[in-house]
């Protein structure tokens, strides 16, 4: 029992036990630092979730019926919902402000913003019953008439769209350009037309009209490549020279296009022709003087000269203003991939 608190008292085992308490004392002080610092990542990790996740349809409703935020921010935030193409929030958010103040100022508005909504959605059944809402109270509304008619017309109830033209022509606005593209659509789509019937109807309206170059011709040349050429305007050729270039060599009148000097340059850069020696438009002069062999061809893009929006497709109507037949070409040259492709497969053969 002495030997025991003989040892006890020796230095060496206070410095022992001293530096125990030490390591012992270090590593809970570690272990709680570590413990602290999880546990503050994992808050964050909590606190940022909620931005990261769209409130549910409830929470929206909740928090609108709260009253917290005034109807500007909530229009302003479903505005926001819709330009990051999140359209059934917005719709949520419109719909809930109409349930709420359902006989407020604002109603024609809002419901105006359901309804295009509805139609960026793709939902066009929706989309036609709040504008014929709108109309049932406002029949003065011409942007809820222009809607209707974009609505009929996606839904190729073209003969409904004809007469959404008739209120617009009361309110003095010129809606012949519509009337053409309507009428020439619908015929495009009839189905139980005969084709000769057909493009006799369309040729009778570009004769009346002389219009809608891209839409007529590009049927035209497609189905009665000869017909095309008899009705084709030299005017209007530099507009569809996307349509022409596409053609084959034996679609080509030779007869007609000697009588164009812009048709001339076009199949002589196509390699088609050997008319034109040079061309005011760059792209077409340079491949006139380019070898064959090189491989370049045209290539083609489509700025809307009303929104001035650039497509890589040719469009009647354009997708982003909705205007018709605003569709000015830009010429570009490209390595004929087509052509290395038809050689590729000629020496397999
Ligand atoms: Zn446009």
């Amino acid at each position: 029992m002495n030997s025991f608190f003989i040892e006890f008292r020796d230095p060496l085992f206070s410095i022992i036990i001293l530096l125990g308490m030490i390591f012992v004392i270090s590593f809970f002080s570690y272990w709680w630092g570590r413990y602290k610092a999880k546990d503050n990542y994992r808050y964050l990790d909590r606190f940022l979730e909620q931005f990261h996740t769209l409130p549910s349809e409830e929470e929206l409703k909740e928090l609108i019926r709260s009253g917290e935020l005034s109807q500007k921010s909530w229009l302003l935030l479903a505005d926001a919902y819709t330009k990051n193409g999140d359209y059934e929030k917005a719709i949520d958010i419109y719909s809930e402000l109409l349930l709420l103040d359902q006989n407020g100022e604002n109603v024609r508005d809002i419901m105006f913003l359901l309804g295009k909504t509805y139609f960026k959605a793709g939902f066009l059944g929706r989309s036609r019953d709040v504008f014929l809402e709108i109309l049932k109270k406002n029949p003065r509304t011409p942007q809820a008439l222009h809607y209707l008619l974009l609505v009929y017309e996606y839904m190729r109830d073209y003969q409904a769209a004809l007469e959404v033209l008739e209120p617009l022509e009361v309110l003095n606005e010129d809606v012949s350009k519509e009337q053409l593209y309507l009428k020439v659509l619908a015929l495009l789509h009839a189905e139980n037309l005969d084709d000769e019937l057909k493009t006799n109807e369309i040729i009778f309206l570009y004769r009346e009209y002389k219009q809608l170059e891209r839409m007529i011709f590009e049927y035209l040349f497609r189905t009665d490549p000869n017909r095309a050429w008899q009705e084709l305007d030299f005017e209007k050729c530099e507009n569809i020279a996307d349509i022409l270039w596409q053609l084959e060599k034996k679609d080509v009148r030779l007869d007609i296009i000697s009588r164009s000097s812009f048709l001339q340059e076009l199949y002589t850069a196509k390699g088609y022709v050997k008319e034109a020696k040079s061309s005011d438009i760059f792209e077409l002069d340079l491949l006139i003087h380019l070898p064959k062999e090189v491989g370049a061809t045209l290539s083609f893009e489509y700025i809307c000269t009303n929104c001035k929006v650039v497509f890589p497709f040719g469009f009647n109507r354009c997708s982003s203003c909705h205007s018709i037949d605003t569709a000015a070409l830009e010429y570009g040259v490209v390595r004929d991939y087509r052509q290395e492709m038809h050689e590729a497969s000629d020496s397999f053969l």
